[in-house]
């Protein structure tokens, strides 16, 4: 029996999705438009970082200022990393599939427009930052993610989390933390969650 076999999961599970950063390259497109606000050019690699605007020497409030001005452009612009629009749809034909992202509630009409354009299909979506809180609620067997400070909080409550590789996530490890660098990785661990025991 394996060490992560969800309980009675013969078929479906419950699977919450991150978006930035674990569908789509956040980074890019987060940089060509903060580099728009600054004048700096940095790039991708100089600020693969999980908090971008601390590179750009912002303060919080002056970060918000940027995010509000282009928050829709960059949302929109956003490109899926490869084949993840491919793997989602696999994965919402057998599963059930909650988009859980901290993106702020201004922003959700351009994130559904978005999943939409991309032909993302999916049961639930929600806007919220504590996505501990929303997962336990809601029954969610697995999280896909980037962010480490979501991993370590699952991993305290011994929920299994996939992590979506990152240069900013390394220092996280636990036997609930299974570390996807692409999406083949990602479906090869739910695969192996979603197995009938036997
Ligand atoms: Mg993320």
């Amino acid at each position: 029996m394996g060490k992560h076999r969800l309980e009675g999961a013969d078929d479906a599970v419950h699977i919450a999705i991150d978006l930035d950063n674990t569908v789509l390259d956040a980074t890019s497109a987060h940089v060509t438009y903060y580099n728009l606000a600054s004048g700096l050019s940095l790039t991708p690699d100089d600020a693969n970082e999980f908090y971008i605007y601390l590179k750009y020497g912002w303060s919080r409030e002056e970060r918000d200022a940027v995010y509000a001005k282009y928050g829709h452009e960059i949302h929109w612009n956003s490109v899926p990393y490869p084949t993840a629009v491919n793997c989602l749809r696999q994965l919402a034909a057998r599963h059930e599939i909650s988009i859980i992202t901290a993106r702020p509630e201004m922003f959700r009409d351009v994130t559904v427009e978005w999943l939409k354009h991309h032909s993302i299909t999916y049961n639930n979506i929600a806007f919220v930052e504590n996505k501990l809180e929303v997962c336990v609620a809601s029954k969610v067997d697995v999280l896909i993610e980037d962010g480490p400070h979501y991993a370590e909080q699952f991993a305290q409550l011994r929920k299994p989390i996939i992590l979506f590789d990152q240069p900013y996530n390394r220092m996280v490890t636990s036997e609930y933390v299974m570390r996807a660098a692409n999406w083949s990785e990602v479906m090869a661990h739910i695969d192996r969650l979603a197995e009938k025991p036997g």
